[in-house]
């Protein structure tokens, strides 16, 4: 009885101080591009808007109710894997061969955990196969056939890869293919549309969850850096959490997701600065195109891209939201 008083005090004194300190963050991209107004018709833009604000909702109603980052990061990238508007499950980009081969990696602040698959074919949320990766195996990265097996066994949905097929991509594919065939190589600068998330939740705890189809025309197996850890996906409760997007073998090369951490924690530099430093610094000097999202672990947000445009928000405890697409 006596301990019981005790405790029942000590949680009356302790649960505004737990409740001061709980504020929460979700950041969420869709790809960075060649978005601007022209090329993206007012009622595509809208719905752009729609799908972005829901993937949002769905994070942040897990952060709301105490839930943790990495609920949200994986709640937030299934909705955009389900839309075709996006370049990850439901409408990830075609091979060389007209086929579609996903990717995609989540990581842990906290205990410093990982997990991802490369190259399956026939999985409709990448992410949470990543996600089991990480909870369910001493492995970080599973790959083609065998990631499929182990999905199946751990019984999340499989679908014919004739689920991940859409016009809309088949004709980019077509188009790239026209532009090898003609000028002996395509341009880069139309993709967009790999999804990924970031967030910090009411126990001060980091996620990061990336997730994608690749590039368009990717050959021979081609894996980026999106279920690359410390390229395309990091989450360090220590500094930040990042989610890439861009011209993926650059991001490997520069270890990208890693070494904004890494100015952080050696350097003591800003998120911001960090973040912009690499985007608009980095590889811009090497005209390599891309953006991320990232949160840091007081919740500041950063959101650079060198492209013109980036489908991207954040929302915060505070009651902040932001939704844009377009550079302004
Ligand atoms: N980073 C992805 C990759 O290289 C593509 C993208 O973000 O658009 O696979």
């Amino acid at each position: 009885m006596k301990h019981f008083v005790i405790s029942f005090f000590l949680l009356l004194f302790l649960s505004p101080l737990v409740y001061a300190q709980g504020n929460y963050t979700i950041v969420i991209h869709g790809g960075a591009g060649n978005v601007d107004r022209q090329r993206v018709p007012e009622a595509r833009e809208a719905e752009f808007y729609a799908k972005l604000n829901e993937a949002l909702d769905a994070g942040e109603a897990i952060l709301k109710a105490g839930g943790s980052s990495l609920d949200a990061v994986e709640a937030a990238v299934r909705i955009m894997e389900d839309s075709p508007k996006f370049n990850a499950g439901r409408g990830a980009v075609f091979t060389y061969e007209g086929g579609n081969e996903l990717d995609a990696s989540i990581m842990c602040g906290s205990k410093i955990t990982a997990g991802a698959i490369a190259g399956v074919t026939n999985i409709r949320n990448p992410i949470t196969t990543a996600r089991m990766v990480m909870e369910q195996t001493p492995h970080v990265l599973l790959t083609g056939k065998g990631a499929e097996q182990f999905a199946r066994e751990q019984g999340v949905e499989i679908v014919d890869p004739s689920y991940f097929f859409d016009q809309y991509r088949y004709d980019q594919l077509q188009e790239s293919l026209r532009q090898m065939q003609e000028q002996g190589y395509m341009e880069t600068g139309d993709m967009m549309g790999t999804v990924g998330a970031v967030a910090l939740d009411v126990h001060g705890n980091l996620a990061a969850a990336t997730s994608t189809g690749g590039m368009t025309a990717k050959r021979y197996n081609r894996v980026g850096d999106s279920p690359i850890i410390g390229a395309g996906t990091y989450a360090n409760n220590a500094s930040c959490a990042v989610s890439a997007t861009g011209h993926g073998e650059f991001f490997i090369k520069y270890a990208v997701a890693f070494d904004i951490s890494a100015r952080m924690l050696y350097k003591g530099s800003s998120l911001d600065e960090a973040a912009n430093g690499i985007i608009n610094g980095t590889l811009n000097d090497l005209n390599v195109s891309g953006g991320l999202v990232a949160v840091d672990k007081d919740g500041n947000v950063s959101m650079p891209f060198n492209t013109s445009g980036m489908f991207r928000g954040y929302t915060k405890s505070s009651g902040e939201r932001v939704v844009k697409i377009f550079a302004d």
